[in-house]
């Protein structure tokens, strides 16, 4: 199906330097001058439960003392990407190390009732030409994810070989063996040759550092370690029902808060739902697969989508190329190619193709804003619940339920902007706006670290590469990588996730190039015989210089932004921004990564026996 630009209001009927004034006025009102210092770590003191995994019990096992040839930290989509290339060239002797109970990462421990992939199920769940599986919709259930995460580990044979519930304590770079020696929670010992480092991206929620939050006395938890003995229902049936009797509030209104609050809402007796900054929240249309959409596709339908996706969210469409997506991700290019298409594709400059874009944007936040004002009924409510930044400040949403609860008598709105979080916790509950909310319960939907310093996402005790020197240290003033991947004093270590590579619009994706760049550089120095690999200095030093020439600055943007992980909570220069990439782009990037490989000589790297 033919998939049309979207009707906004027109540009004659919006006054952009108003809105710009606008937008500037409610970002400073939520701009806070210790940036992602306003979160604390989320620990076992303040939040109960948090080191305990709620959805599996524990299995006491022996530790293990043994030599393997890689060890693969995590179990998400970063590991299990890596994995799945391992398996492909033929190495077998390797094993995925995680906390949690089984394959999923985020989608193991997130399991609050609502829990959906808002993006698009046939591109975000990878390898579904290699294993046949298709989502049953275009927004994934996290239960369907986290079962599929599961199946790919089986179907490639690494799903036996697992340590799960097994928290990595140090990392430690043996020169005398050439090995790394990983130190468990469960007293393990392994002698591994090569550690893959796919820790996650949002793996270690965070919390609020809000005054008086340890005096509360009723019960917290964070959205990732959803208590359902506290709210009744289970993972499989969310019905909350013993919050019939229980005053609720939630802090927080982005990806995850927007899916739980409509169960929230249904089944508590009060809920208060605590905004700071509202999201982009568009209808959310939600068709199971079509059986006959799935006969007609043809050999490398996928690799195509995510393509389209791709340049649709970070790039921009080509002439007549079609919008296979359709959401809330793609409207802006597919406004765009429409105009330019009717305009005879007019020569542009970029900053004349930019102004041009930004005024779409304009025109698909306004479209945004009036849904709102459409569903609410109470008009202060739908005034505060409007996004007043450009898209793209915070990640798009879409729900067809998020806005129909705030009609419901029991669900009350509670705007903190103005004093740019929640006041403080008393023992019977919170504070806003000078008045206090008795509640029973605090759900904290308040997010991970994302971009904070590497040791509390990593949340490894020790990572000494040579000559015991602390990769925290290394990288104090952020990545040094060749191609993102590797850094020199750290042999045979690799990095999956956000370093210093380029970014695709699928993280599945992203990782998954990844995962194929490493296990063929493992291949290649197992197969050479040799012990250790390692980027030359001057290898690295040449990367990270071309790196930075290339990379564009986004600051104009990311600084009219409201403040939220997508801009280090508006910190300028930051050392871990999450979408610093390589400059020419996605598949730049990869064509030279390809070269790279099918050249053979390793550049960069050096060999040891
Ligand atoms: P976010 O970081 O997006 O949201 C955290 C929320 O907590 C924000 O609304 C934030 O407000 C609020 N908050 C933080 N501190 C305070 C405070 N002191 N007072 C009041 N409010 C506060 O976290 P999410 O868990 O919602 O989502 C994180 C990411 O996880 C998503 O962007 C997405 O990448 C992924 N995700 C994906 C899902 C999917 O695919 N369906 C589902 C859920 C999550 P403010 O904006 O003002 O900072």
């Amino acid at each position: 199906m033919n998939c049309l630009p979207t009707k906004c209001p027109e540009p004659e009927t919006i006054d952009i330097p108003a809105i710009r004034a606008k937008y500037r006025q409610e970002r400073d009102k939520r701009l806070r001058e210790e940036g992602q210092a306003q979160y604390v770590k989320l620990s076992g003191d303040v939040v109960e439960n948090y080191a305990a995994d709620p959805h599996q019990p524990l299995i006491e096992r022996e530790p293990l003392h043994e030599e393997i040839d890689v060890a693969v930290l995590g179990a998400g989509w970063g590991g299990i990407m890596a994995s799945y290339y391992l398996a492909k060239q033929g190495i077998s002797n390797f094993r995925n190390i995680d906390t949690a109970g089984d394959f999923g990462g985020v989608w193991y421990w997130n399991r609050y009732p609502g829990i959906q992939c808002d993006n698009d199920a046939y591109c975000y769940l990878p390898l579904l030409e290699e294993t046949g599986f298709l989502p049953s919709k275009k927004f994934s259930d996290g239960a369907e994810i986290q079962g599929y995460c599961r199946q790919i580990a089986e179907t490639f044979g690494f799903a036996e070989r697992a340590l799960f519930h097994t928290q990595i304590t140090s990392l430690i770079w043996d020169e005398g063996i050439k090995r790394w020696r990983v130190g468990t929670n469960r007293g393990d010992e392994i002698l591994a040759r090569f550690v893959i480092m796919a820790c996650g991206v949002l793996n270690m929620p965070k919390l609020p550092s809000i005054p008086g939050i340890d005096s509360f006395k009723g019960k917290m938890f964070h959205t990732a370690r959803w208590d359902f003995s506290y709210t009744g229902g289970s993972y499989a049936k969310p019905e909350l029902t013993k919050l019939a009797d229980k005053r609720v509030a939630i802090i927080g209104t982005g990806a995850t808060a927007i899916q739980a609050v409509p169960h929230l809402a249904k089944y508590a007796k009060q809920l208060y739902v605590i905004q700071r900054t509202p999201s982009t929240v568009d209808e959310r249309p939600n068709p199971p697969t079509d059986p006959d959409w799935a006969k007609s596709l043809q050999p490398g339908w996928q690799a195509e989508r995510q393509g389209n996706f791709h340049r649709a969210a970070m790039e921009a469409f080509a002439p007549g190329e079609p919008d296979l997506i359709c959401d809330i991700w793609t409207e802006i290019a597919r406004n765009m190619q429409a105009e330019l298409e009717a305009e005879g594709w007019p020569q542009l400059t970029m900053e004349q193709f930019l102004g041009k874009r930004e005024v779409i944007d304009y025109r698909v936040m306004e479209r945004l804003r009036e849904r709102v004002a459409q569903i609410i009924d109470d008009p202060e409510t739908a005034e505060a619940l409007k996004p007043w930044y450009r898209h793209l400040c915070k990640r798009p949403l879409s729900s067809n339920d998020f806005y129909p609860a705030f009609n419901r008598p029991n669900v009350t709105l509670i705007d903190v902007s103005a004093t740019k979080g929640v006041e403080a916790m008393t023992e019977k509950g919170f504070i806003a706006n000078g008045q206090e909310y008795e509640v029973d319960c605090m759900i904290f939907a308040s997010g991970f670290e994302v971009t904070s310093e590497l040791e509390r996402r990593w949340g490894i005790d020790t990572v000494q590469g040579r000559g015991g020197v602390s990769i925290y240290d290394h990288w104090r003033g952020g990545p040094l990588t060749l191609h993102g991947t590797m850094t020199h004093g750290f042999p045979n270590q690799f990095y999956i996730g956000y370093y210093q590579g380029a970014a695709n619009a699928s993280v599945t994706e992203q990782f998954g190039k990844q995962g194929l760049h490493i296990a063929h550089i493992i291949g290649e120095t197992l197969k050479r015989g040799a012990k250790a690999v390692e980027t030359t200095k001057e290898g690295m030093d040449a990367y990270v210089h071309r790196f930075l020439e290339l990379e564009p600055d986004m600051s104009a943007f990311q600084d009219e932004c409201t403040p939220g992980y997508f801009n280090n909570e508006g910190e300028k220069k930051p050392k871990w921004a999450l979408f610093r990439s390589w400059g020419p782009g996605w598949s730049d990037f990869q064509t030279m990564l390809k070269e790279w490989r099918d050249k053979g000589d390793l550049h960069g790297l050096k060999l040891e026996d």
